[in-house]
């Protein structure tokens, strides 16, 4: 599918940052390469990969990245940010003129996905209530009307076209009459489907230019076949020169395009994708949210909430309190058990993102947390008195194996424990004193 070997590549990259704690200049250096060589692959117009890993470079071996409780999660974040910058920022939705119709005017090449985007377009106004008429401005392909009243017919929409046997009618009028019709009628959205050529002519750009001027459209969209790769800028530019255009549509976004088209367009042009067209069917069809989409390339689904979530259990106040009781040699048992226990719900993390598609690298990172070590040290300490886990120096031989029966351990499990609190406490206390606190058992994620 589209991005998918773009994910994969990024998602290698990260891999292997996700191994380190710390990351060094070199560390960073070659993550950005390969994001670049990533993008460039993925037909990434050569200056946005350039401008993208420049930034996301600076920004990694910033400030943000070195405080970071978990500096590999937060270079994605970086990715992540910078990603749905490229791709526009906020969402952008599909402006409506104050005094109805709103015009909506159809650009690109043929083949693009223009008439099939009418359709799509028609079928989504209409269930948000609107009553679009669709218009037949293309009459340069024998066929397009009649593909027009086609989609126009599924989606239960209006067409207005130049009666059949008039002869080619002129599209700048028909475009113009089409406006007067919609005021006429009621219809309070027109979609005005233009000629395409299946490369960039000066003829079809005057003619597009003359319809803009003809309805004074409140959007102009530009279709873009998302399979278009590098030409996808060029063609772009040409459009924003020759008829200029409010907002861009990528069409066939379900295919296997590598993407470069997406990555591009927007930022080269400086007009945001407002849909976004996955299918030959009217529903294939979906208003576009660049947010969305990064997460789509990075693999990420929901992670990156879900990443947020982990290190909000494990957020700095807490993590200063626990240094805290490091520091003054106050760290108990019972503090033991409760980071345990948020090692637990790391584990039911490790759940969760088994159960979304394409978590595999993720899970891995977590691989290292056995939920079942986290029970039986629950079963222990929960055998142990107050003052015992304040104090597990109260733990004589008899004390030990009493624990060990009450929690249906033996006794070396209940040692091992102990051994391993008193390890991680004179550790945590060097570490404190020195500044970043961790979490016992766990190492960089
Ligand atoms: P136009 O020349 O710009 O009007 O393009 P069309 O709407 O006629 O589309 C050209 C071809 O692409 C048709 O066969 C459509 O069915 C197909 N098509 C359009 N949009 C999509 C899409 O999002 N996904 C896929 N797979 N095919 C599409």
């Amino acid at each position: 599918a589209t991005f998918g070997t773009l994910s994969d590549r990024l998602a290698e990259t990260f891999k292997n940052l996700r191994t380190k704690g710390k990351l060094s200049a070199s560390d960073v250096d070659g993550t950005v390469r390969d994001i670049r060589r990533a993008l460039l692959e993925a037909d990434v117009a050569f200056e946005v990969a350039k401008t993208f890993s420049t930034t996301v470079r600076e920004r990694a071996l910033g400030d943000e990245v070195n405080r970071a409780l978990n500096p590999a999660q937060q270079v994605v974040q970086i990715v992540n940010e910078e990603l749905v910058g490229i791709l526009g920022g906020q969402q952008r939705r599909l402006e409506f003129a104050k005094n109805p119709p709103t015009v909506i005017m159809l650009a690109g090449l043929q083949g693009a996905g223009k008439t099939t985007l009418a359709g799509k377009l028609a079928k989504w106004l209409a269930k948000e209530g609107h009553t679009p008429l669709l218009v037949a401005a293309d009459l340069q392909r024998p066929n397009a009307v009649t593909q027009l009243g086609v989609v126009a017919e599924q989606a239960g929409a209006a067409i207005f076209a130049p009666e059949p046997g008039n002869g080619v009618g002129d599209p700048v009028t028909v475009a113009k009459n089409s406006i007067k019709y919609a005021r006429d009628k009621q219809y309070d959205t027109v979609i005005v489907d233009t000629a395409g050529r299946l490369g960039v002519d000066a003829e079809m750009m005057d003619q597009a230019a003359r319809i803009r001027r003809a309805v004074d459209p409140d959007e102009v969209l530009f279709v873009i076949d998302a399979m278009t790769g590098q030409d996808a800028v060029a063609t772009a530019k040409a459009f924003q020169d020759g008829v200029d255009f409010t907002g861009v549509v990528l069409s066939k976004l379900d295919g296997d395009a590598r993407g470069g088209a997406a990555l591009s367009v927007a930022s080269m042009t400086g007009r945001p994708i407002i849909f976004a067209s996955t299918g030959e069917g009217l529903d294939d069809f979906e208003p576009f949210h660049p947010d969305r989409m990064a997460s789509r390339i990075l693999d990420l689904g929901d992670i990156l909430t879900l990443i947020e979530q982990a290190q909000s259990a494990f957020d700095e106040e807490e993590a200063r309190k626990v240094a805290e009781k490091f520091a003054t040699d106050t760290f108990t048992l019972d503090d033991f058990l409760t980071q345990m226990q948020q090692l637990r719900n790391m584990g039911s993390l490790k759940k969760m993102m088994g159960m979304l598609p394409g978590m595999g690298q993720m899970k891995q990172q977590l691989d290292g947390f056995d939920e079942r070590e986290i029970v039986r040290t629950e079963a222990i300490i929960q055998s142990m008195t107050r003052a015992e886990r304040v104090n597990p120096k109260l733990l004589n031989g008899s004390r030990r194996l009493r624990i060990a029966r009450g929690s249906g351990m033996t006794v070396t499990d209940v040692n091992q424990l102990v051994a391993r609190f008193e390890q991680a406490a004179k550790m945590m206390k060097t570490v404190a004193k020195g500044g970043v606190p961790q979490v016992p058992g766990m190492g960089p994620v």
